[in-house]
């Protein structure tokens, strides 16, 4: 058998030829093949209107993505506190190949293989709710309606994944009420909420699992909060937002906690800041607490003690 070297211009070309770019362009018999090929399946997928767009509504506060694969290279954007859901169209039929080897006339084949939107959108639907431990809160339909505009009692066709008897997926179109699915969808997605949130709950209250809490979570909770699942965000949610905000210091003299922004210390009366303290007339001017003032801060007492004294002046005070 001959061996054949492949150089990277054939490369590109097989991958052009493959995208069926211009196929007048190609002298390679098989790359002419490929070319043909690809616009023999577009022919009949167009025929069969098998190319149609698809949308997929995202009902979920993080963002789907399918793993693996050249056919999913996008994230669909999580749907943001407020809004039902987003909106994410699959326009476009993807394209990959299929290595056929060689014919009996040393005739590469590369076949195209379509992944239709139709079937993209499948893959949605098989990991975000049709599997085992489906989270629920995706919903797929053929067509590129605004969804917004469907009115009681839309049907819509909705993109399934179905096993046959050797176990080999394909897809199933069923026709199915749009209000009715995404209010099941919509179902199965809070109850997968209110799991996630327990599970946090239980996590947050022991310290060699709090780290497994995380950003997810906490958005989850919030949706929670906006649907009404939950009256109020839980402890772990209001930790994350209040962590930035600086904690007051412990009293250097007996370590307790004040308040923020507390002048003295209500357990043993020391002086947190002597400034303030001299303005509200808690110390005198000299007063022992005054030897820890910087050489600026000792300007902005001799201001306020000069306006005193001029005040007291003008009084004709002794
Ligand atoms: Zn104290």
């Amino acid at each position: 058998m001959a061996t054949v070297v492949i150089t990277p211009e054939m490369q590109r070309a097989n991958a052009e030829a493959l995208l069926g770019k211009d196929p007048g362009k190609f002298r390679d018999p098989g790359q002419r093949w490929t070319v043909k090929r690809y616009a023999e399946i577009q022919r009949l997928l167009k025929q069969a209107e098998a190319d149609k767009p698809v949308t997929i509504l995202n009902l979920n506060p993080f963002s789907l993505k399918i793993n693996g694969g050249v056919f999913f290279p996008e994230e669909i954007a999580p749907c943001p506190p407020g809004k039902p859901y987003t909106i994410h169209l699959i326009r476009e039929t993807r394209w990959g190949h299929k290595d056929l080897g060689y014919d009996a006339q040393n005739m590469m084949q590369m076949e195209p293989v379509p992944a239709i939107p139709l079937v993209l959108a499948a893959e949605y639907i098989r990991e975000y709710v049709q599997q085992d431990g489906g989270f629920g809160g995706v919903l797929c339909y053929v067509g590129d309606h605004d969804p917004a505009s469907f009115k009681k009692g839309a049907m819509i066709r909705v993109p399934e994944v179905a096993y046959n008897e050797r176990g080999e997926f394909y897809v199933e179109v069923r026709e199915r009420d749009f209000h009715e699915t995404l209010a099941a969808i919509r179902k199965k997605r809070n109850s997968s909420i209110l799991n996630r949130l327990q599970s946090a709950n239980a996590w947050y209250e022991n310290d060699s699992q709090r780290m497994n809490v995380n950003d997810t979570h906490r958005d989850m909770a919030r949706l929670a909060v906006e649907e009404g699942l939950i009256p109020e965000l839980p402890r772990w949610v209001m930790q994350a937002n209040t962590l930035t905000d600086k904690q007051p210091e412990p009293c250097p003299s007996c370590a307790a906690t004040p308040k923020a922004g507390a002048i003295l210390c209500v357990n043993c009366g020391h002086i947190f800041n002597v400034i303030q303290a001299y303005k509200n007339t808690r110390i005198a001017y000299g007063a022992v607490e005054m030897d820890r003032l910087t050489a600026e801060e000792w300007k902005t007492v001799n201001q306020i003690k000069a306006e005193r004294d001029k005040a007291k002046g003008k009084a004709g005070a002794p």
